[in-house]
């Protein structure tokens, strides 16, 4: 099997899932997109109303200043791959659930392996947390301390960023972001 076949493979899974309570509320399983060969994987927290509307990952508000941090580095959206740590939407965009994110790992850690990136850029601090206890076993950071820092073991690059949605009302948060960026554009370059 190729990678497009792999991750259609487990995309399929997704998409019929009952794992958690989540499958109740949803419209779309809002698997991930973009490019399973990219160096990047952008890892955000849950699908929000737009993206379980249309089954995509950061098509709203948020998804638009991620757009222009991609511009801002001479990127397209379709340049990365894009996924959440959850692929269904929590009601009323509440957090995610311990247990809802630990039955949901199946498929993120599944979509790591076959994209294979050598950067996991993650947004904000509920995915930041999971790859930290996941490949690093260190939990409970705050994305203040570590957001624009390389983190690195055993051959696995996480980068934390601000979550997009900080940055919609909040321009100086935005800059932070931009900043950011541009110390990820440097890692990959
Ligand atoms: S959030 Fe994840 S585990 Fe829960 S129903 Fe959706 S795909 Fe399954």
């Amino acid at each position: 099997m190729n990678k497009a076949e792999e991750i259609k493979k487990v995309e399929n899974l997704a998409r019929k899932c009952k794992r958690c309570i989540l499958y109740k509320y949803r419209k779309n399983v809002v698997f991930g997109s973009g490019n399973i060969n990219s160096k990047l994987f952008f890892l955000g927290e849950s699908p929000g109303k737009k993206e379980d509307e249309k089954g995509i990952p950061f098509c709203g508000k948020a998804g638009k200043i991620l757009e222009q941090l991609f511009k801002s580095i001479s990127l397209e959206r379709q340049d990365v791959y894009i996924t959440s740590v959850l692929k269904c939407r929590p009601p009323k965009n509440r957090n995610p659930k311990k247990d809802e994110i630990e039955k949901c790992s199946f498929y993120l850690d599944k979509q790591i392996e076959i994209v294979n990136p050598e950067v996991i850029v993650c947004l904000g601090r509920i995915s930041l947390n999971y790859i930290l206890k996941k490949y690093f076993n260190r939990k409970n950071f705050l994305i203040t301390d570590l957001h624009g820092k390389i983190i690195e073991k055993n051959g696995k690059k996480i980068f934390p960023i601000f979550h997009p949605a900080f940055a919609i009302y909040n321009p100086k948060k935005f800059e932070i972001m931009k900043k950011d960026f541009k110390k990820l554009k440097g890692l990959i370059c």
